[in-house]
């Protein structure tokens, strides 16, 4: 069964790594948010990208989620140490991968094609994608005024009021070579149970499922179904729930199957949330969603691939 799975990042990862435990390398693709990425340090640093990557390949650091795992911080204290802005915690390994990746850019070379050789140096088989090499850059509106995302998530802990967002460069952004390959011949996508705002709307814009202007909605007569981030109101790790009350919308799974109204051939939510099932307009899916483990992520993933097959 081929499948397009979205992906943010640390909820993204996760599921996307329970499909890849199930499914063959030719049949999963993973295109990425890459709306987080920034410059710091004069490195081109791609959050989302590198989750999901490090996940995949095993590199995880289990308790952050993100980053890697037996990871030393030499750079980042001796930064510190010089009065150097530390807020980004970066890793001596991780670096290595930001450094390579700038390195490799400023030659000229696409964040696809680069995303493709470090896979293959970290023996991850599934395809992942950027879902576009130009650059997008998500903007926070806040009570304090604009953030660039990482200001916002990282630095400022998400502690300004969200009153909206922007993704500067989404309408021009065009999907990397091969993300359109793989939806037309996917059976189903999967938004994986990352962000809606600020994760899974970017690549959605730029895969043209939600249209821009520019382009006619690709994903027509596919099956798309998501897998709620929202549990009994709260968010596992991160802000969405915290967005969605401050955008004035009670955060829930019904709000998230609302958020991709008219998109969904169908929802999975959590058993906590199973009261909520039957205000959920497509088909839904009633399952225990926390992915703790890696045998977690693969029950997941082997459900949803089943309830997609039911549909
Ligand atoms: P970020 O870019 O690192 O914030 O990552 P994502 O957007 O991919 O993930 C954030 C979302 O993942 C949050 O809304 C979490 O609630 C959700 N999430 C994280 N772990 C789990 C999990 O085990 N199960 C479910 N259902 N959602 C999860």
């Amino acid at each position: 069964m081929k499948i397009v799975a979205l992906a943010g990042g640390v909820g993204g990862a996760k599921l996307a790594h329970g499909l890849a435990q199930i499914l063959a390398p030719e049949e999963l693709t993973i295109i990425v948010n890459t709306g987080d990425d920034f410059e710091h340090f004069g490195m081109y640093i791609c959050p989302d990208l590198d989750t999901v990557c490090y996940t995949l390949a095993g590199l995880a650091n289990p308790e952050t989620g993100w980053g890697r795992v037996n990871e030393s911080w030499n750079t980042i204290s001796n930064i510190e140490k010089l009065g150097g802005p530390a807020w980004f915690r970066l890793g001596d390994q991780d670096i290595a991968t930001h450094l390579e990746r700038t390195r490799r850019l400023k030659e000229g070379q696409s964040l696809s094609q680069i995303t493709r050789d470090f896979c293959n140096a970290w023996g991850i088989k599934h395809t992942i994608l950027p879902m576009s090499d130009s650059p997008v850059q998500t903007i926070v509106d806040t009570d304090e005024g604009e953030l660039a995302f990482q200001e916002y998530f990282v630095h400022r802990r998400c502690e300004p009021r969200v009153k909206g967002f922007r993704f500067d460069g989404i309408q021009v952004a065009e999907p990397v070579i091969g993300a359109r390959e793989a939806i037309e011949s996917a059976e189903a996508i999967v938004i994986c149970p990352s962000n809606p705002w600020v994760s899974v709307d970017p690549i959605l814009r730029v895969i043209a499922l939600i249209p821009v202007p520019r382009s006619v909605p690709r994903g027509e007569g596919k099956k798309i179904i998501a897998v709620s981030p929202i549990i009994a109101g709260k968010t596992v790790k991160g802000p969405a729930a915290k967005m969605y009350a401050e955008l004035g919308i009670e955060p829930s799974a019904l709000a998230v199957a609302e958020h991709y109204r008219g998109l969904l051939s169908g929802f999975v939510l959590d058993d906590l949330d199973a009261h909520l099932s039957d205000n959920i307009e497509t088909k839904t899916l009633v399952t225990n969603t926390i992915m703790n483990s890696n045998s977690d992520r693969a029950r997941l993933a082997r459900v949803v691939l089943h309830f997609i097959g039911s549909l």
